[in-house]
């Protein structure tokens, strides 16, 4: 059917803002790396050895997706909502079983993210071997600045930082990814077919740490540019 009709209005597109662009960038896919800093693998109390090792991935729903400035509820069913700050990769081409060397092609461009977490539920899901979803496809809980076209670059260094009412909580440089953006499109695209839109969250450093009601986070990427968050109180 060429036209079809719908019981109800489809959800919208989920998008993004283009920095220089009239156009939003439409969102596909949200894939999160899981543990590429070592001091956050620490942290986490599950090191990572690169050599035996190869990336893990979680998704998220694109309705989770909030852009930069938002305020956001406090959600439901968590003591511990925590922040991750990381750098965004979007995927401007298709790519299948894709080389690193061949990886760049991919690139459309950068953005700041936070990978929001009811870390409570996350870590009881880990430990029992169950689902991350409850922990982590959170409403609202995928935040995203504004895109930054890129394309065919390739970051390798550059400091992130995150601040939560204007306290230092995250310090560190994409420098210190344990996989690199090439080594993640590549090892990704060997089980996807990237597709434009597709958004890839590298993963968070170390100093991850509970939001409260009221807080105001502020994140930056060298390079890249900011993002800010406001919580809001629980529903
Ligand atoms: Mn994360």
């Amino acid at each position: 059917m060429s036209n079809p009709t719908y019981l109800w209005t489809p959800p919208p597109v989920p998008s993004l803002p283009v920095q220089g662009r009239v156009e939003r960038l439409p969102v596909n896919r949200l894939f999160f790396v899981g543990r590429n800093y070592h001091a956050h693998a620490i942290e986490m109390g599950r090191p990572v050895d690169k050599a035996s090792e190869r990336p893990f991935y979680f998704t998220k729903s694109a309705s989770t997706l909030v852009e930069s400035g938002a305020t956001v509820a406090y959600p439901p069913g968590t003591a511990d909502y925590q922040h991750e700050m990381e750098l965004v990769v979007a995927i401007g081409a298709p790519g299948f079983r894709v080389s690193a060397g061949d990886a760049h092609a991919l690139v459309y461009g950068y953005a700041c993210g936070l990978d929001m977490t009811r870390r409570d539920l996350q870590l009881a899901a880990r430990d029992k071997g169950r689902p991350w979803d409850l922990g982590k496809d959170v409403e609202q809980s995928s935040v995203v600045s504004a895109i930054v076209p890129m394309p065919g670059r390739v970051l390798d260094t550059g400091a992130l930082s995150l601040d939560v009412s204007g306290q230092p909580r995250q310090r560190s440089d994409i420098a210190r990814l344990i996989w690199n953006i090439r080594e993640l499109i590549a090892d990704l695209s060997g089980f996807y077919h990237l597709q434009p839109g597709d958004l890839i969250f590298t993963g968070t450093p170390e100093g991850v740490g509970p939001v409260r009601p009221g807080d105001r986070l502020d994140g930056r990427i060298e390079g890249v540019g900011d993002i800010t968050l406001h919580i809001g109180n629980a529903e």
